[in-house]
């Protein structure tokens, strides 16, 4: 039998604080039994087993993960909390599915808003918008391309130029930038965590318990080292990662992608900058360009660099060189602040599917899934966990119909064709952001 290969990031993720204590969960010791087992604690097993949980108190339901949901990419991640698609398209029928996903995506953030303000969890939640920013001058395609998407949508914007930016961001890298108002900014680490530990009663958390693989039979058995669980149900909540848990053909790759954050900023660094409030900016290209934030406790947070990680595994020395990377794109954007020190690198996974769509639904009698989320999960992750629970009880909601509308994912080829394909199509990305960073 072929094991999965667990996920392991050799870093540390920065955005956990000395304060956050995660609630520590035991790791399944024995044998036992549950009417369904999700099978990942980030944002999209946590809103499923929330949903499935309330809808039926006397449900039995185990939350198992490799690690624990601290160490989630729901945890690594950039923490945009982000409303609105980034591609459009320019057919009408294109404009609707975009509009669908709109309202998934504000759906998402409805419910997290509700979460965090029914269980007090305290994740520096602000609805801050964020710079969509361009470095290279000459190329007026993109950022047009990006605000037709906005008015085809009729949503604010602000269009601004090097010196409007530099006011709001203290940095001249940036040509020209578009501001949209409908984003939010968190710490993802303590929003995922206070998620994960206001979980109703009928869940039961096991951490640091990797599924090995999957039985299936008249009963479903889950394996797991040290116990294996008897279910009706599975819920894949693991995006790409374990590929092998998936009884079909996988349709998504696992990527990685890297994010650093430097100390907080002295107050005489601070002089070294125009008066700032936090704010977040993502780059036109998402491969080759950086995303940045300026977090409420004045550090910098760098996300960049995209690398295959089919089986989920970051090196030490992957890491250190995006750490390098980092400290020299930061040194770029920030040349009056080269004395501060980046104090942390980590990686997480995403999720990539050829043409976009995501993978969502059953894949086989009693084995659900909710993957897919091309880069972007937050809010994306957290309604489609919330709709395939209802879905899988048989219960409607008119959102369902929207999230059947962004398609299904295409077939991809396995390794080694998976890999070249994947190879090329960076090398393209980068060439194509290379002014970009
Ligand atoms: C650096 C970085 C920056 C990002 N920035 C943003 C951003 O700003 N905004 C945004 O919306 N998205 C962002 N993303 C993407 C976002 O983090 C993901 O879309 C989201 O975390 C996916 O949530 P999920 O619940 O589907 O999966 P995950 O959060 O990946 O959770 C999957 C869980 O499954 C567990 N698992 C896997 N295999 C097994 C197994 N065999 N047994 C047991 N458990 C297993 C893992 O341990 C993990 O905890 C970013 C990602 C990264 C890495």
């Amino acid at each position: 039998m072929k094991y999965a290969s667990v996920p392991l990031n050799q870093n540390q993720n920065g955005w956990l604080k000395p304060d956050l204590r995660p609630t520590v969960y035991p790791t399944l010791i024995g044998d036992t039994e549950a009417d369904w087992v999700v099978v990942g604690c980030g944002f999209a097993g946590i809103s499923f087993a929330r949903r499935l949980a309330n809808h039926d108190p006397k449900l039995k339901i185990i939350i198992v993960d490799a690690a624990c949901a601290a160490e989630s990419s729901s945890a690594r991640n950039s923490g945009f909390i982000i409303g609105l698609p980034h591609n459009i398209g320019s057919s009408t029928a294109e404009l609707k599915k975009a509009q669908s996903y709109r309202s998934l995506l504000q759906e998402g953030i409805n419910q997290l808003t509700q979460q965090i303000e029914q269980q007090g969890i305290e994740c520096e939640w602000e609805n801050a918008g964020k710079y969509h920013c361009q470095v290279d001058a000459a190329n007026q395609r993109v950022l047009k391309e990006y605000t037709d998407n906005l008015d085809a949508m009729n949503e604010p914007y602000q269009i601004m130029d090097k010196e409007a930016l530099y006011r709001k961001l203290g940095t001249r890298f940036y040509n020209k930038g578009i501001y949209t108002p409908s984003s939010i900014l968190v710490n993802p680490a303590s929003l995922i965590v206070g998620l994960a530990n206001n979980l109703p009663d009928n869940v039961t958390m096991y951490n640091h318990t990797p599924v090995m693989a999957i039985r299936h039979g008249s009963v479903t058995q889950v394996v797991t080292p040290f116990g294996t669980i008897r279910t009706a149900n599975v819920m894949l909540a693991t995006n790409a990662l374990s590929r092998e848990l998936a009884p079909v053909t996988s349709q998504q790759a696992a990527m990685a992608t890297f994010a650093s954050i430097t100390a907080p900023l002295t107050a005489e660094q601070r002089q070294k900058l125009p008066t700032m409030s936090s704010w977040g900016l993502t780059p036109v290209n998402a491969i080759a360009g950086a995303t940045v934030r300026y977090t409420q406790d004045h550090r910098f947070l760098i996300r960049q660099h995209v690398t295959p990680a089919l089986n989920g595994r970051i090196t030490a020395a992957q890491t250190y060189q995006a750490t390098l990377l980092h400290q020299q794109i930061f040194n770029k954007i920030y040349p009056q602040l080269r004395d501060v020190p980046l104090t942390s690198t980590w990686s997480g996974t995403i999720s990539v599917t050829r043409n976009g769509a995501p993978v969502w639904g059953e894949l086989k009698k009693g084995i659900y899934t909710a993957g897919g989320c091309n880069g972007a999960g937050v809010s994306k992750q957290t309604i489609a966990g919330t709709l395939l629970a209802d879905y899988a009880l048989g219960i409607d909601h008119p959102l369902i119909g929207a999230m059947q509308e962004l398609g299904k994912a295409n077939y991809l080829p396995p390794s080694p064709v998976l890999d070249i394909a994947i190879g090329v199509s960076l090398m393209k990305e980068r060439y194509l952001g290379r002014k970009e960073v």
